[in-house]
């Protein structure tokens, strides 16, 4: 007999030889049906292959990461398969999966979406035929000759460390290089389809032969698969790169300004600056106190910060002007410290808040930018603020209840918050021991007097501290890590700050890096896709549209508009010469949260037809209750 211990300290006999399916049917039928793979001590295991001996064995299911990872690597199996009765030609490469699809790069005469239906036939077959999926461990010399027909395989299998255990994975006639493990059968695949086909070149560079980078997707069940190419499809619809295009909102010069470089076009710099004007009020009104610096600084104040030495890779190379090197700033921190040091500081200047909208640079890699998702220069609205080691957890706290102020005002009321903690096998950190102890412990005990809701993360902590980031979920449930609060000990030291305590000596300052949006650019591009476009009637770059139904009613519209613009409000007319069914499909479209219409009646009354985003007739206003009610709805 062995002994299976399970994750929660139970422990169970079963006979030798018995495999995790075994253990599964013997404690249910349901749990047998809903197992995917296993994790044996620790380790990725078949449910059909026999446990080794004593051992924990943890039962994966959809419901596990890891289970869902090993039904995607089974789905990419299949549609392997299929393609290889398809194409008997095609070799294939690797196929991994992902989060929520997978893919498999192979070398094969290009296919277009056309092709799907056919490979997505043959999956299906294959799939009805409920083909076993079976482990096989072979010698090196015995893969040698199964893929000698297959360079690829074969230079995969020459990158296996000599010692490690080569295995194939059957299903049916065809078999893969795989280390697994895999689904029990071809039959547990369920629903899946093909979404889309790509070129990509063999391990990544491009003097490679181009690939056909196949994409699909697949769930246990046909509902849950249409859910989510549901949610693929709103999601290609709010796509703030596609968005950002139709509004007017950004723009990108890959050729002559460089990719991941967004130009702010005069829609998105109004949005953009509603935010910043906004918070910068709030943060006056807390006492915060702005300042502003360059964008460039000498390579010598990121020695002295440390950035140069563990930042370096996501820096930009440095420029020399005089014999001296100068480098883009990738953070503003140490700028704001040299602002510290300036002058001689009491406790009673603490605690000091310097605040900056602060342009940084960071060199990321060609492939990972995206729209304004990802970039190379973005503009932080950060603030450091030193305080005395007294007033941390207090301070703290204030950050964290404004960046929950700042996600209330803008409709982002889900989300979580996240302790980032040092990765203690890495060496990619500064500070002290001491240093680290306290920033962790202050981080925590503010966490616990708020009562907020948190995980941990290790390996998520700033190169000088722990730090607590927000990650807020949009509107169709996806996770975008946003504000962020970190604790620091180790600048301070390294700068040597100081300030005079109540007792005439000299001590060190503790620093708070906080930013409750993050980048402006990543901001902003989740608001686009949350908000659709459609943004509330505060942050839209043209509030309300005024639209004359005839060239008569120009002069009356231009009346509206002006009286609106006195009250401050973001207006434009459309004296396009165009019907008025015609006009009001463009601001509809433009997501202008409301239209103004104004004819013979209105010009008459002096007053204004009200239509409202999304085809709603709100009636007739006249002006002053017109500007009432969108300074009333803008200030709410
Ligand atoms: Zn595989
Ligand atoms: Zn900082």
């Amino acid at each position: 007999m062995i002994r299976v211990s399970f994750p929660d300290g139970s422990v169970k006999e079963h006979p030798d030889g018995s495999s995790p399916l075994d253990v599964a049917e013997a404690i249910g039928p349901r749990l047998a049906q809903a197992a995917l793979a296993a994790q044996v001590d620790g380790q990725m295991w078949d449910l059909t292959r026999p446990l080794p001996g004593d051992c924990t064995l943890r039962l994966l299911t959809w419901k596990d990461a890891e289970g869902r990872e090993v039904y995607r690597h089974s789905s990419t199996h299949l549609m392997a398969q299929a393609v290889k009765a398809l194409y008997p030609q095609a070799k294939l490469t690797v196929g991994p999966p992902l989060e929520d699809r997978f893919y498999y790069d192979i070398d094969m005469p290009p296919v277009s979406d056309a092709d799907f239906e056919q490979i997505e036939a043959k999956m299906a077959e294959f799939a009805r035929q409920d083909l076993p999926i079976v482990r096989q461990e072979v010698s090196r010399e015995e893969a040698q000759r199964l893929f000698s027909d297959d360079k690829y395989k074969l230079e995969v299998l020459a990158d296996i460390p000599v010692g490690e255990t080569v295995t194939i994975y059957k299903q049916g006639d065809w078999f893969d290089l795989c280390r697994g493990p895999h689904l029990p059968s071809t039959g547990k695949i369920k629903a899946f389809k093909l979404l889309s086909v790509a070129g990509a070149f063999w391990r990544g560079d491009a003097h490679n032969k181009q690939l056909q980078r196949l994409y699909g997707t697949s769930y246990p069940s046909q509902k849950e698969l249409d859910e989510h190419l549901k949610r693929l499809e709103e999601a290609k619809a709010r796509d703030h790169r596609k968005l950002g295009r139709e509004l007017g909102l950004f723009m990108i010069s890959p050729d002559l300004v460089g990719p991941g470089l967004p130009l702010w076009l005069p829609k998105g710099a109004i949005l953009r600056g509603t935010l910043e004007s906004w918070l910068k009020e709030v943060q006056l009104e807390r006492g915060y106190l702005p300042v502003i610096t360059p964008h460039i600084a000498k390579v010598d104040l990121y020695k002295t910060s440390g950035h140069w030495y563990q930042f370096r890779e996501n820096m930009f190379a440095p420029m020399e002007e005089e014999g001296v090197e100068y480098v883009l700033k990738p953070v503003n921190c140490p700028h704001h410290i040299m602002i510290y040091k300036h002058e001689p500081r009491s406790y009673r200047d603490l605690p000091l808040r310097l605040a900056e909208f602060g342009t940084t640079y960071r060199h990321e890699q060609t492939g990972e930018l995206s729209g304004l998702t990802r970039v190379r220069g973005f503009t932080v609205d950060d603030s450091h603020i030193f305080c005395r080691p007294d007033q941390l957890v207090d301070e703290f706290k204030k950050v964290v209840a404004l960046i929950m102020f700042v996600f209330d005002r803008l409709g982002l009321q889900d989300f979580r918050a996240r302790v980032g903690l040092r990765d203690p096998e890495s060496s990619k950190y500064i500070g002290t021991e001491e240093g680290w102890k306290l920033s962790t412990e202050a981080i925590l005990s503010a966490v616990r007097e708020l009562g907020l809701e948190h995980t941990v993360a290790e390996g998520e902590a700033a190169m000088y501290g722990p730090k607590l980031d927000f990650v807020v979920r949009d509107a169709l449930g996806r996770e975008w890590q946003l504000g962020t609060c970190q604790v620091d000990y180790s600048l301070p030291e390294r700068f040597e700050l100081e300030y005079t305590g109540s007792d005439g000596q000299k001590h060190r300052p503790v620093m708070i890096h906080r930013a409750p949006f993050g980048s402006l650019e990543r901001f902003v591009g989740v608001l686009i896709e949350h908000f659709a476009g459609a943004f509330p009637l505060w942050l839209s770059p043209v509030q309300l549209k005024v639209i004359p139904i005839a060239d008569r009613h120009n002069e009356h519209a231009q009346y509206v508009a002006s009286e609106l613009k006195k009250a401050g409000l973001r207006v434009e007319v459309d004296q396009d010469n165009a019907k008025v069914g015609a006009k009001i499909a463009i601001a509809e479209s433009q997501k202008v949260p409301y239209m103004a219409v104004v004819g013979d009646k209105e010009a008459e009354s002096g007053g204004v037809s009200l239509r409202g985003r999304g085809r709603q007739d709100l009636g007739a206003l006249s002006l002053e209750a017109l500007v009432e009610k969108l300074r009333d709805e803008s200030a709410a």
